[in-house]
Formats: C-alpha cells, structure tokens, sequence
C-alpha cells in the first residue's frame, strides 16, 4: 500500500508533466472510483476543460489544484496508481478513469483491487479544519445541509493529523502528542489521526533506527527517545522519497516504474535475516492485525509487556 513517500514521488512526478494541462474529456469506467460528486458523470462534467494549476500531497492522497480553485483528491489505498501515458499508449485494461487531456496524453487512475476513490471539491485549506455550520431545523433540512456542508476539501482531511515531514512538526511537537497516550508505538504510528502518511513500512523502519520496541507504551519514552523516533521517522520518510517510494506489489510512480527504497529497507520483511547493526536474526510479530518486523536486540522490549 502505498504511503506517504510513494504518494509524495507520484505527486511531483505529475507537477512535473501535468501541471498547466487541461483535462479535455474524463471517461469513468468504474463507478465506484468516483467519491464526489454523484453521479460520476457530474464528477466527468464538472471536469471538462479544467486547467490544472499544480499536483501535491496530502496524507496518502494526492492532490491536484485546478486552475479555478477547486481541488481533486485520489487516495490510492492498495493498488491504485496515477500514470501519465503518452499518446497512442496501448490502452490498460485495469485503467478506472482515465482523464484525456488536450495535447493527446492521457492521465490514468489505475487500480486492480479497485479500493481507490477520486473526489471534486471546493477549495480551501487542507489542513486546517472548517467548522461546519449550525443548523436548526427539521432532520431532513439538518441532513440537506450537512451534505452540502461537506462539499469542501478541508473536510475530506479533516480526521488526520499532521504531516511528518511539515516544518511545525518538531520533536517538542511529537512529544506534546505522544503525552499521555498508553497506545502501542506500532499502533499510533499507522493511526492517520495521530501522524499522516505513515503506513506499515515505513512504521517499522522508523522504530527499528530509533531502537524503540514496537510495542513500547508511547507515554514510556524518556525525552531523547522521543527525539530520536522523531528524526527517525522524517529520515525514512526522506530516504524512501529520494527513492522514489517502495515497490513490493502494484506501487509504481507515475512513470509507470516501480520505486527502489524496497531494497533499501533496514527490517521490514528481513524477517530471520541479520539485523543491519547487530547481526541478531530480525523478529516478526503481529501488532492490531499488521506484520510488524523488529530487531529484539537493538529494540529492547518493555519492561512490562503490554
Ligand atoms: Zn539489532
């Protein structure tokens, strides 16, 4: 699945070759791709002749800006992937929708396992979230009013937390966020609510170069605990972006290639193989139902079990 380092090299490989393009046509070839809005062929005209201004990231979705202000989001989620395609490319049968563009190249959202969803939005802040409007009144006009309420961009983001790699997220900023919650590390590193864009992979990577078990009490850390994991988390993040992401099943950029920050992993699926400090077998556990992948030497367990 891919994460924040894999989104991120998809994101800037499309500000590179479709910012400043115009969508001409979309065609959706599986409904249920489309999140917003209903039905998909709103979602395929509201997109006619829209200019994209620029492509980033946000969590593990990317996030294309139009021209006009409105914002399309695409989580990938498992096996989805965004690949730009010359003209006369043979066509790809596990291509959802597929945005064609005016200079004759198309944009495609590929997804085999098909979990993926592309929403249209109002712009605004991505970060920051809207308070949405009080509303008196009878249910139906109560519900009318979410609905529309939630049209905005600001609240598809609105459950994550902040973004590992921004500038305000500094190690005090960490620790503010890890006091007072008895969660396993593992398990508050994948939570999006607590940190954005950290999945599996890089959770494991993180834990395992700052020598912290992944089962540790997050409010157990000593204060340089909680600087190490904090530079330990930004440092996998920003190897596994000059990577260009990870490639263990469907990731590909979206130049179609697969990224090469797999073979750069330090524990993650090195189960029995030797720790890379130590030479101690790596471990593999379960933790809330996910491969968790450690070294018991380097990352000593807690005290009292959790
Ligand atoms: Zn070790």
């Amino acid at each position: 699945m891919p994460e924040l380092p894999e989104v991120e090299t998809v994101a800037r490989d499309l500000q590179r070759w479709v910012a400043g393009a115009t969508i001409r046509d979309v065609e959706v070839r599986w409904d249920r791709t489309i999140r917003h809005p209903q039905p998909p062929e709103q979602f395929a005209l509201e997109l006619r002749d829209a200019r994209i201004a620029r492509v980033g990231r946000r969590a593990k979705s990317v996030v294309i800006h139009l021209a006009d202000g409105r914002v399309m989001t695409v989580a990938l989620r498992m096996t989805g992937a965004l690949i730009v395609a010359p003209a006369e490319t043979p066509d790809d049968p596990y291509a959802r929708v597929v945005f064609h563009l005016a200079d004759g190249r198309q944009l495609r959202y590929r997804d085999v396992r098909k979990f993926g969803r592309i929403g249209l939005w109002e712009g605004g802040a991505l970060t920051v979230h809207r308070r949405r409007p009080r509303v008196a009144g009878r249910v139906a006009e109560r519900a009318a009013a979410y609905r529309a309420a939630a049209y905005r961009v600001s609240d598809v983001f609105a459950r994550h937390g902040p973004e590992p790699l921004a500038h305000g997220f500094s190690s005090a900023r960490l620790a503010q966020r890890l006091r007072g919650r008895s969660a396993r590390l593992k398990t508050l590193l994948l939570d999006q609510s607590f940190i954005a864009g950290v999945g599996n992979i890089y959770a494991d990577e993180a834990l395992w170069r700052a020598r912290l078990h992944p089962l540790r009490a997050a409010d157990s850390l000593a204060p340089d605990d909680v600087r190490r994991l904090h530079r330990s988390v930004r440092s996998v993040l920003r190897q596994g972006i000059a990577n260009r992401g990870a490639s263990f099943a469907d990731y590909v950029g979206a130049d179609g290639e697969p990224g090469e920050n797999a073979e750069q992993l330090s524990v993650y699926r090195r189960t029995g193989e030797p720790c890379l400090r130590c030479g101690t077998p790596v471990v593999r556990i379960i933790v809330g139902q996910r491969s968790t992948h450690f070294c018991p030497r380097c990352q000593p367990a807690p005290e009292q079990p959790a």
